[in-house]
Order: structure tokens, then sequence, then C-alpha cells
């Protein structure tokens, strides 16, 4: 069976989706996106991905309402279930609309969402074992709290990493480091965790702040500062926090800075909660 996709309202087969010449977020990047995770058939955390999506269009001056917000909820279920996607992703993107190029933006594009499916399997190995990382300049604009799809800085950061056979890039901006390419940077020293606080430097990332709640659910303090590369020599655990790659462990840093670590005591301990949350969501309760 043909593979579907969400195009505006309408579910229909991904071969069949068209999309405009003048799409905004193809010459400007001028659009929003999620991505929630599905276990065992069922979305995580959903409603706080919508949230996040709404806050980014109000931001960037899209038009997305309440409404919009729960019939685009409903039809990404729908969307899952048409494709019985059972372990993997949703990306659902928000653009602007299609216009004619013009730098400047009117108000009566009508907002172009759509949304497609992916299986992916959860990463086992990493979570266990952890990644290497590689440090890097920060070269993004400075808003970095929204989602949306303009991630030169990004995919350019992961690419440098891959490149030095490290499975992501974590960012700073002079000493201070700010978060990943594609996730939240922690660490613990002295049981204390650290992390960048959730301002325009950052994606206040949805597992960041599970995590938090886990932390405090834990009994254990959390500064919100941002980290000194320096600091990185002392820290007695490390670890990312995203979607795809819920708590993943740091064994070591590279690039700007030299550091190896061993997968921490408190990094297993929000894995463990991580792990309950997960068989709740594919047990649908
Ligand atoms: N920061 C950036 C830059 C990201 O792209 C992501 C992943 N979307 C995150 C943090 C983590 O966010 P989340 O936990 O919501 O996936």
């Amino acid at each position: 069976m043909a593979e579907k996709v969400l195009m505006g309202k309408e579910i229909i087969a991904r071969n069949e989706a068209m999309f405009s010449f003048d799409d905004r977020s193809m010459y400007f990047g001028d659009g929003i996106y999620e991505v929630v995770r599905i276990y065992g058939g069922h979305p995580y955390q959903m409603e706080m991905h919508m949230q996040r999506l709404q806050r980014s269009a109000e931001e960037m001056d899209i038009p997305f309402s309440t409404e919009d917000k729960q019939t685009l909820s409903a039809s990404l279920n729908e969307l899952k279930n048409e494709n019985h996607l059972q372990e993997g992703i949703l990306y659902v993107q928000v653009s602007r609309g299609a216009a004619e190029r013009n730098h400047l933006y009117e108000r009566h594009e009508e907002p172009v969402v759509f949304a497609f499916t992916k299986e992916m399997p959860r990463p086992l190995d990493q979570l266990q074992s952890g990644i290497a990382v590689y440090l890097t300049e920060d070269e993004r604009w400075l808003r970095c709290d929204i989602k949306s799809v303009n991630l030169l800085g990004n995919v350019l950061a992961k690419r440098k990493a891959a490149d030095h056979d490290c499975q992501e890039a974590v960012l700073h901006r002079g000493n201070e480091v700010t978060e990943g390419s594609s996730s939240n940077l922690f660490i613990v020293k002295d049981n204390e965790l650290q992390t960048h606080p959730a301002t325009n430097l950052i994606l206040n990332g949805i597992t960041r702040q599970v995590v938090l709640e886990y932390a405090e659910q834990l009994g254990k303090s959390v500064r919100y500062d941002p980290i000194d590369i320096e600091d990185l020599a002392g820290a007695d655990e490390a670890f990312i926090t995203s979607t795809t790659n819920e708590v993943t462990p740091i064994t070591e840093f590279r690039g700007t800075k030299h550091v190896q670590l061993k997968v921490g005591e408190i990094t297993k301990q929000l894995q463990e909660r991580f792990e309950d949350d997960v068989k709740k969501t594919e047990s649908g309760t």
C-alpha cells in the first residue's frame, strides 16, 4: 500500500503530493516544524509539540489558531494510523505559504501544512554506550527558540561532526556552550545538573522539559546557566536530549576541547524514568 502524507487537511498518497514552486519555505526557510515520536503506535507528548508549534507560529507572525492546532493534531493521528506507524516519527511543517519571491511577506498568504511519517527504531545501542560529540562554534541566528526550518547553522555543524566521526555537534558561542545541532545538552557535576537556560539562544526541547521534571522528581538540583567550555573537563557526566535521541550519554567531546567521560549514574536514572514513559506511551496510558 502506498505511503500516505498530509497536505493541508487531506491525507493523500505521497506520490500525489504537489508543492508550489513559490513556497516561501524553499526561498527563505520561511516556515516552522515539529517532530513527534511514536512509540507502539502512540504519539509521545503530542500536546507539548503542538503548543510549541503554535508558539513558533506566533513568533514568526504565521497565522495558526488553537482550532488549527486541534485540527492538525487529529489529522496527524489519522495519518499515523493510515500508515500503520508503530515505531517512528511524525514530521509536520507549516510554511508561511506560496507567493512570488519577495523578501517582504504579505499577511494574506495561506500557510501550507504538510506532514509525513517515517519508521525509525529507537537508538538502543547509543542509549547504552553513549556517543562522541564535536564541539564547534555556534554560527546560528539569535532566535534559536523558534523551531524554524531555516537550519543552515545546524546542518553545517552536523556535517562537521560527522566528518570527525562524531554523532552530534555541540555548539558554543565563545566560551558558552548552548546546545546540540539537534538536541539539548546537560552536564552533571557534584550531583547537580546544569543546562543552558531557555533563552533565545536554544530551542527549549520537549525532552529537555521532560528531563527537568524527572530531575525534580528525583530531588536533583538544576543550575540554569550556560556551561563554560572550560567546565566540560571537570564534569562527572554529560548527555544530550531530543525526541529521537531521548537521553543519550556523551562519552567523548572532541573539537575545541577533548574530554572523555563514562556513562554516569544520574544519566542512567533519567534514562530509567524515560523508559517508564516509553512503556506507558506504548501501552496507550
Ligand atoms: N535543539 C535543537 C536545535 C533541535 O533541533 C532539537 C530537536 N528538535 C532539540 C534541541 C531537542 O528538542 P526536542 O527534545 O523537542 O526534540
